[in-house]
């Protein structure tokens, strides 16, 4: 009952109206305070591209057992979206893995568009929209280090929105895999609200999951979840927190949406 109070105190704040205008990170911070987390459980650590001092860095964690399932999670593509990258901090300093897996986690894809508090990188790129016809830098060096790494048996990208009323997820699962998506919304209502709208950001939605029908191929500008669905894995997830709501309740969301996820991956 203790979660479910803190949900209904859990309100939209009303600030975030034309953007984002909640809480910032210190993207030198954040950096120093992932890599920290990831060597000191044993993860490996690979530099995938370097701006200035700001790195884009990958972590791997090896499974305990052979042929093990494998796990991809990127986030932090979106300098205003603060909760993945802190969820990703959280899951890894409580190192609460499940062991069967190996994992790739991809934690800051942009630390320029963080240290800028913007939704871009310093050049006004949105990195989310340069996975076809590539331009910036980062999206280049992260798709050279994917094409470096095996098929995934599922993909995660943890975003936040600021016009949502609650936390809601995009699934991309072409061949009708086990879907993993009710339990991520069920794992999340206790956290944080849901949002329940029929259409959001102009698609059809039902119980805060969005099934988009689509062709990659159509699209002139692709997000990192097609060309990982083009790619890399059949299973994709964008998880979205609300980020007019209060940042460690969305944190909260996004922790409790991925363990549920990989409890149910089992
Ligand atoms: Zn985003």
């Amino acid at each position: 009952m203790a979660a479910l109070g803190e949900n209904y105190r859990m309100q939209r704040l009303g600030k975030n109206l034309g953007g984002y205008f909640g809480e910032t990170l210190e993207v030198h911070v954040l950096l120093r305070d992932l890599k920290a987390a990831a060597l000191a459980h044993g993860w490996s650590y690979e530099l995938v591209y370097k701006i200035g001092d700001l790195e884009i860095f990958a972590f791997r964690r090896k499974a305990t057992q052979p042929a093990a399932r494998r796990v991809y999670i990127s986030t932090g593509i979106h300098g205003d979206e603060p909760a993945g990258p802190l969820a990703a901090l959280q899951m890894l300093q409580a190192n609460d893995w499940p062991a069967q897996f190996e994992y790739w986690l991809c934690p800051c894809l942009n630390p320029t568009g963080f240290f800028l508090n913007s939704r871009e990188n310093e050049d006004r790129k949105d990195l989310n929209r340069d996975y076809r016809n590539t331009e910036s830098g980062e999206v280049a060096a992260h798709i050279r280090w994917l094409e470096r790494q095996p098929h995934f048996d599922a993909a995660f990208c943890l975003h936040e929105d600021w016009e949502s009323h609650g936390f809601y997820l995009y699934e991309l699962n072409p061949d009708q895999l086990p879907s993993l998506a009710a339990k991520m919304v069920g794992a999340v209502t206790p956290v944080c609200p849901i949002d329940m709208s029929p259409m959001i950001e102009g698609r059809e939605a039902l119980g805060g999951i969005i099934n988009p029908s689509l062709d990659p191929s159509d699209r002139p500008l692709w997000p990192e979840a097609f060309w990982l669905l083009q790619n890399k894995t059949r299973l994709v997830y964008t998880l979205e927190a609300p980020s007019d709501f209060p940042l460690d309740g969305r944190v909260k969301a996004l922790v409790a949406a991925m363990k549920a996820a990989l409890n149910q991956l089992v």
